[in-house]
């Protein structure tokens, strides 16, 4: 069966492409660089889960396929959930995860030690062409450090504390997936595919 990833990133391609061979799942996955006549609608959702339902249900309806999208973010409590979905361009358009980091540490300077809590979040939706949909989430609870520390990972990994004194930047992507809210996400989202492979004509 195929599936559409709604991105064009293809390292995202290839990472859920090993995902389902692993879960012995026999989904063939693209991504949005197949469709170059296709136009991803903007990302304005105050959500994630809206942002992940807009990008999957769009793509669905306009390409007759099924669909799977996500969107994710950090949320630092003293700073009311923010970046949230703003986490990509926190430090303005066109900005890298290093001027990100630089902004969210900027924020954090006067925040005492024991609130700085955050979690990172993902939203997965799984979209069919029909318009129906399906939408899970995972977290993952941390606190933000006053330095970087670590060389894996990408985006916020480098200042983002864990509960077990590791960075998220010092865990492999295999240690990661095990804790993330993106692996938290997916391990929520695999039933629906199994149930997908084995009634293939119905939706969930
Ligand atoms: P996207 O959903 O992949 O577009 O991610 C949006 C932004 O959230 C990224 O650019 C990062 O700044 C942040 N982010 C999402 N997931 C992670 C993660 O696993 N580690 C660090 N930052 C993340």
């Amino acid at each position: 069966m195929k599936l559409v990833l709604a991105t064009t990133n293809a390292g995202k391609v290839r990472e859920l492409s090993d995902m389902m061979s692993k879960a012995n799942l026999d989904i063939t996955v693209v991504g949005l660089m197949d469709y170059p006549d296709y136009r991803s609608p903007v990302e304005d959702g105050e959500t994630f889960g809206e942002n992940a339902r807009k990008k999957a249900v769009t793509a669905a309806e306009a390409l007759g396929e099924v669909v799977l999208a996500d969107d994710s973010g950090l949320c630092v409590d003293a700073l009311g959930g923010a970046p949230g979905v703003r986490s990509a361009r926190f430090a303005g358009e066109g900005h890298d995860d290093d001027a990100n980091i630089e902004k969210l540490l900027e924020c954090m300077k006067d925040v005492p030690d024991g609130k700085r809590q955050a979690r990172f979040v993902c939203s997965l939706c799984l979209a069919f062409p029909n318009g129906d949909f399906f939408v899970t989430e995972g977290d993952c609870a941390g606190v933000i450090a006053r330095e970087r520390r670590g060389n894996f990972g990408f985006g916020y990994d480098p200042v983002f504390l864990l509960p077990d004194g590791r960075m998220m930047a010092e865990l492999n992507q295999m240690e990661k997936n095990l804790i993330s809210h993106r692996g938290a996400a997916y391990k929520l989202v695999m039933p629906q595919l199994r149930a997908l492979i084995k009634a293939p004509k119905q939706t969930l």
